[in-house]
């Protein structure tokens, strides 16, 4: 098992507060990994978490939507542990509002988290990985990387752009010693969802469809993330891994 080792690793989530980047920091941690959160809420549940299995935690309370604040938050994450192995780009948001009425400022606030953060921290983390010739990136990818979803343009042309930013920068930075893979989440038990899930019909066709008979919980990517974050995917470069309970197979 030695392969899934993470023992003095450091690995940086975003939203490792909450929802599914608490579940990646809690397995990371599990697997060795010391964590840095950086949420716009509060890591303080993570951080205990991580802290009761041994593992050093630190928290950076940060809007990542701002792109002005990337370098500076990825440094001072950078300062607590003097490195980064791991890059888990996990924060994200979603607006449901249909195509024809959806407010530009909607758009422009689901593109700046869930695409432009991406890929400015991919580069500051990419950077202090080639200088260091290794390191793990994860993006978090959707469902919506593949299908169109309802009354969600801005998310599904965000999760669409992870795949390619993750494939684009695989490309370059293989080489360098460098994985940069993508989860796709299914449809999974966090605040994301709640909308939907509270909406009887819609809960009622996307359960049905779901070959695993139930919606995921953010403990269910814990051990992709480790894969994907340990020497077990060092020859993995620019996937996307769906861990959907069977969504896309049906
Ligand atoms: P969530 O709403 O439960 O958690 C989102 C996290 O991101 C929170 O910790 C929040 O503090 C943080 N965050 C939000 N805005 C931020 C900002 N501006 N700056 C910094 N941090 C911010 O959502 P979740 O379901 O855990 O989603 C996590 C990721 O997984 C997202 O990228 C989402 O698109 C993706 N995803 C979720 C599902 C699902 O079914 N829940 C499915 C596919 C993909």
């Amino acid at each position: 098992m030695g392969l899934f080792d993470l023992t003095g690793k450091v690995a940086v989530v975003t939203g490792g507060g909450s929802g599914l980047g608490q579940g990646i920091a809690i397995g990371l941690a599990e697997a060795g990994a010391d964590i840095v959160s950086i949420s716009y809420s509060s890591s303080d549940e993570t951080i205990q978490a991580v802290e009761s299995l041994g593992r050093k935690a630190s928290a950076i309370k940060a809007d990542l939507s701002d792109e002005t604040v990337l370098e500076s938050v990825f440094n001072e994450a950078l300062g607590f542990f003097g490195k980064v192995d791991i890059l888990v780009n996990n924060a994200g948001i979603i607006r449901r509002v249909a195509a024809a009425d959806h407010p530009a400022q909607d758009w422009h606030d689901v593109i700046s988290l869930n695409l432009n953060s991406v890929f400015f921290l991919c580069q500051l983390a990419g950077r202090h990985m080639i200088e260091r010739g290794s390191g793990k990136i994860i993006n978090i990818a959707s469902m919506l990387t593949y299908q169109g979803g309802i009354n969600v343009p801005g998310y599904t042309a965000s999760k669409h752009a992870v795949a390619g930013i993750t494939k684009a920068l695989a490309n370059e930075w293989a080489s360098k010693g460098i994985q940069i893979n993508a989860i796709a989440p299914g449809y999974m038990a966090t605040d994301n969802t709640s909308a939907i899930r509270a909406d009887e019909n819609r809960s009622r066709d996307i359960l049905a469809r779901i070959p695993a008979s139930r919606w995921g919980t953010p403990a269910d990517l814990k051990g992709p993330a480790v894969f994907l974050a340990s020497d077990a995917s060092d020859y993995m470069n620019g996937h996307v891994v769906c861990v959907d309970g069977g969504w896309m197979a049906r």
